[in-house]
């Protein structure tokens, strides 16, 4: 007897109008019994041999597989026999209605005593845990896929770092090539010019020296000496002309 919130009340109490939480559950009687009445169970000659199971025990146990088979849906009586030909339990009136033909009908208690340790518990629990074992194997094969994923995600990522820090090398390298020809060129052409500004440099102070000469005999020589400066000069003049000529020609030759 069992109330809504499964709380188990003591059989022969409820019979009684009282509500009493049963401590132990008689199988035999298929009923729980408060503290009191199982007393009276284990003193009573008829129930002496019954053996009860703890209250909390029974109410561990799924409500629903247990109690499917209490009764015969169909007479309401207790299954008590067992059908060998049918292979099946009945209650004293399916015997007289379905197995009057079957041979060898036998109490259902004496078919299921050893049931326990039958082949018939071993069979079932093993159909579940072959069963519990291929879906442990495909969720490990499915954790071997994510540690997959995840080893070669994490390579690709080493690959790209390492492509990056080679091409970031080979960058640099280019670079440095490009600077250090840059460099060169710079170097090179610096010193051209350089070189070019010192020559222009040496005809100037030839011209500054004429004339700074010419000046020196305007200012203190006499006609003459003027007259001799003058044609010196243009002498002097005509050939530095032709050295200009030619220092302006390899300067147009540079500047190509
Ligand atoms: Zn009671
Ligand atoms: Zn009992
Ligand atoms: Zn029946
Ligand atoms: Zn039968």
């Amino acid at each position: 007897m069992t109330t809504e919130t499964q709380e188990i009340i003591c059989g022969p109490c409820d019979i009684r109008e009282i509500a009493k939480p049963a401590v132990v559950w008689c199988p035999t009687c298929d009923e729980g019994l408060c503290d009191e009445c199982c007393g009276h169970h284990r003193a009573a000659k008829a129930t002496r041999g019954h053996q009860f199971i703890d209250s909390d025990h029974y109410k561990e146990m799924p409500r629903k597989m247990i109690e499917e088979f209490n009764k015969c849906s169909e007479h309401d009586e207790k299954y008590e026999l067992f059908c060998p030909n049918h292979e099946t339990h009945c209650c004293v009136q399916c015997v007289k209605e379905k197995h009057a033909k079957c041979t060898g009908i036998t109490l259902l208690n004496k078919v299921i005593e050893n049931i326990k340790s039958s082949a018939m518990v071993s069979t079932i629990t093993q159909k579940i845990e072959k069963r519990m074992e291929r879906l442990t194997k495909l969720t490990k094969n499915r954790m071997e896929n994510i540690n997959r994923i995840n080893k070669q995600s994490s390579e690709l990522c080493t690959d790209f770092r390492r492509m990056r820090e080679e091409m970031d090398l080979m960058l640099d390298e280019f670079e440095k090539g490009l600077n250090d020809q840059t460099i060169s060129v710079k170097n090179t052409q610096s010193s051209i010019v350089n070189n070019t500004i010192a020559q222009i440099g040496a005809h100037e102070s030839i011209y500054k020296e004429m004339h700074s000469a010419l000046l020196k005999v305007l200012a203190y020589g006499s006609n003459f000496q003027v007259y001799s400066a003058i044609k010196k000069t243009e002498e002097k003049l005509i050939n530095e002309d032709k050295e200009i000529e030619l220092f302006l020609k390899t300067i147009m030759v540079y500047k190509k």
